[in-house]
């Protein structure tokens, strides 16, 4: 294996930058380790005011709490558990050295001092919260460094977020927060607990950076790998999927072909229909291999299972904990098929974004390029830019719908009469 670092695809500089401070991060490990009190003053003291004016020296330095922003796919949560390992690295003379202990099971995520937090359900609750800030609160075992990483910090709940915004206020001197999220924006991280963190951009990587990564990393054939990165939307992980995974691929030829199809009623609610049911049975069959292993293991746990002597009756309580465990499958399921539906929405604004570039004659470029003679072209002769664009907002305003819960099959019904409306609105057409 290569250094940790290497793996953040097309982010050198957040690499030089990480690399730096798990650098500095040693410095501050050993004198904790001659028994320096007062440790937090041995960390870089954040101003507070949540900037990002960290310059020079500073830059270099380690500090306790660090927020990973980027766009899905960006590698937010990669990035974050490259630089616990290389937090946690054991190698002389490198940093991040892929090789060592640590850093082989920081990145299998079996490292007991790295723990990955991943909100299961639609929001990361205070209970859970409570759980992460007890164990952040534990002196590491064989590591550097207690290290917690809160992947999707945008599903903390408010009541969450004040639980972890405590400890990361007052962290315990060897614990390190590295929470991720899509962005600093309000909605997706409180402003308080932003402020307490550094800040690390992840910017999207370029479609030759994921070529590279399917190609050399991931054995894919270069024909694919150069079509999978092109239409990823900047996705390293869907680009792979789409690569590996018929299904996967499949499901994006449903969410384009909504674009022809929302045009005549006599197609647009059974593609609406086939769209929406096709999300909810893939998220049914992720579900369901996790969720009979979980609860397998814990009716084990609970002495509920198994055929043994004394085994055969179920203890008290192993009913409400069973029906607990029910509920966060549920809630899990359901994320599921919301992220898989709002990716299918993500791609289709993306396709009538394309047709729209063509209609105006800007030159940039296509997010779909294996659609553009198919799809994106004939769209931008038939309709205005004016219609077009009410197509984009179409799908954008069923993805806000679908976010504040609106019923999937209710919210893309809306969607595709109002693009149908839109793009059958032949007094715009022929106006402009
Ligand atoms: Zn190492």
């Amino acid at each position: 294996m290569t250094n940790v670092f290497d793996r953040l695809t097309g982010q050198a500089a957040v690499a030089d930058e990480l690399r730096a401070a798990a650098r500095a991060a040693r410095g501050v490990a050993a004198r904790l380790d001659e028994g320096a009190s007062g440790a937090t003053s041995l960390f870089a003291r954040d101003d507070g005011t949540g900037s990002d004016q960290f310059e020079g020296a500073q830059r270099a330095s380690m500090t306790h709490a660090w927020l990973f922003t980027g766009p899905p796919g960006s590698g937010r949560s990669v990035a974050a558990t490259c630089f616990a390992a290389g937090l946690q690295c054991q190698s002389d003379d490198e940093i991040g050295c892929g090789e060592c202990r640590a850093c082989v099971t920081v990145m299998a995520q079996t490292h007991a001092d790295v723990r990955h937090v991943v909100p299961q359900g639609l929001s990361l609750s205070v209970l859970e919260a409570r759980d992460v800030v007890q164990a952040a609160a534990r002196r590491p075992g064989t590591g550097r460094w207690q290290i917690v990483i809160v992947e999707d910090a945008d599903r903390l709940t408010e009541q969450a977020a004040n639980a972890l915004l405590k400890a990361v206020e007052e962290p315990p001197s060897r614990t390190v927060f590295l929470l991720c999220a899509p962005s600093v924006d309000p909605e997706d991280i409180s402003v308080t607990l932003r402020s307490r963190c550094r800040h690390i951009a992840l910017a999207t990587p370029a479609v030759a950076d994921i070529e590279r990564v399917l190609i050399e990393r991931d054995g894919i054939d270069p024909e694919r790998a150069a079509w999978a990165a092109g239409v990823c939307g900047g996705h390293v992980g869907r680009a792979k999927r789409l690569a590996t995974d018929d299904e996967a691929r499949a499901q994006r030829e449903k969410a384009l072909g909504l674009a022809r199809a929302a045009t005549r009623d006599s197609t647009a609610y059974a593609a609406a229909e086939a769209l929406v049911r096709s999300a909810e049975d893939a998220a049914k069959a992720i579900s369901a291999e996790l969720d009979e292993a979980e609860t397998e293991e814990m009716k084990t746990a609970l002495g509920a299972g198994g055929t043994g002597k004394g085994t055969a009756r179920a203890p008290r309580g192993t009913a409400g904990a069973l029906k607990e465990l029910e509920k966060r499958q549920k809630s899990r399921a359901t994320r599921v098929s919301r992220d898989m539906l709002d990716r299918a929405l993500v791609d289709l604004a993306a396709l009538f974004r394309d047709a729209l570039v063509l209609a105006v004659g800007a030159q940039v470029t296509a997010m779909h390029p294996d659609k553009t003679d198919d799809i994106a072209v004939p769209m931008a002769a038939y309709a205005a830019p004016e219609q077009l664009l009410r197509c984009v907002e179409a799908v954008l305003d069923c993805r806000t719908a679908l976010d504040v819960n609106v019923k999937p099959k209710f919210a893309v019904d809306a969607m595709v009469a109002t693009i149908g409306l839109a793009m059958n609105d032949r007094r715009v057409a022929t106006a402009s």
